[in-house]
């Protein structure tokens, strides 16, 4: 044992990395300190400021599905390379990173579950397997959902998070827009609701089809709604948006979507909803029909 022998001191180091900042992040708003801990208490909403930070799907799943009620449909569909794709690495190399890193083996997960004990059609993007992006499997998914939910007359909802359309599949992947939006006309004809929920980020060409295609569109607070991003826009243009062009809040004030939701409130309200539009609860106690506007009033705290 020379001077430079790899014994491990007999001080212990660990103790102070434990309790220092490990689990901690700094919020993107108020930059305050956050454990992590603290945050899957609260659904992944900053304690100090309510920023929304971005959810998986799983964890999506866990805030609105009734415990255990959730049963995937459809994950047969597997992701595929249809032109072998090559862009600075394979796109059939992606996804399997993309696989192994989220844990998902799409970026859609699909099914039915029970929300306060009324049955619906889920569908919930994640951002975390590429961005969200819509594939063609995504896209099939998607479609099947909602002539499922056509089929068992079940009530559709559709949680976005999406960066668009996925580029590797070029053409197919667009093809899922007007795919999507076809069946959810048919669902429409029905008289079968549907209730897109959009979250931060939600953009390109899932906001160009089924996300913006709600009876209701709710938006999470302070999401990222849009076709193309502020910088694209920009640029395009070539001038300044207005402050929080694209946020939820502007996006309200101009019509484009119906309300905006606290997560913590939001299991609450797509019962109300989804209770609404299917007859089950369309009168007050004195037999005076509710509106959509009673309905909706419960958003603006
Ligand atoms: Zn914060």
């Amino acid at each position: 044992m020379g001077l430079f022998s790899r014994i491990k001191p007999k001080i212990k180091l660990s103790s102070s990395k434990k309790d220092g900042f490990n689990g901690w992040a700094k919020c993107p708003k108020c930059h305050e300190l956050v454990h992590d801990s603290e945050l899957q208490r609260t659904w992944q909403l900053c304690p100090k400021c309510g920023h929304h930070n971005r959810l998986t799907a799983t964890q999506r799943i866990a805030l609105l599905a009734d415990e255990g009620s959730f049963v995937e449909l459809f994950s047969s569909l597997k992701p595929v390379d249809p032109l072998t794709f090559v862009d600075t690495e394979p796109y059939a190399d992606r996804i399997k990173s993309a696989q192994k890193r989220s844990g998902r083996d799409e970026a859609v997960i699909v099914g039915t579950c029970t929300l306060k004990g009324l049955k619906a059609a889920l569908g919930v993007l994640d951002f975390s397997f590429m961005g969200g992006s819509m594939g063609s499997v995504v896209g099939e998914r998607l479609t099947r959902l909602i002539e499922y939910a056509k089929q068992k007359k079940l009530p559709l909802i559709i949680v976005s998070a999406s960066g668009g359309a996925r580029m590797q599949e070029s053409i197919f992947s667009l093809m899922q827009m007007a795919k999507t939006s076809a069946a959810l006309a048919h669902l429409h004809d029905d008289g079968l609701p549907y209730i897109s929920v959009l979250t931060n980020p939600t953009t390109g060409g899932v906001t160009a089809s089924f996300a913006a295609l709600g009876d209701v569109i709710i938006a999470e607070p302070d999401a990222l709604i849009g076709f193309a991003g502020p910088r694209v826009v920009e640029q395009t243009i070539r001038q300044k948006l207005p402050p929080g062009a694209q946020k939820s809040e502007f996006l309200l004030e101009k019509g484009m979507i119906d309300c905006i939701v606290n997560r913590h409130e939001l299991k609450d309200r797509l019962y109300t909803l989804i209770d609404f539009f299917m007859g089950n609860d369309r009168t007050h106690q004195d037999g005076s029909a509710r509106s959509m506007e009673e309905l909706m009033a419960h958003s603006e705290e």
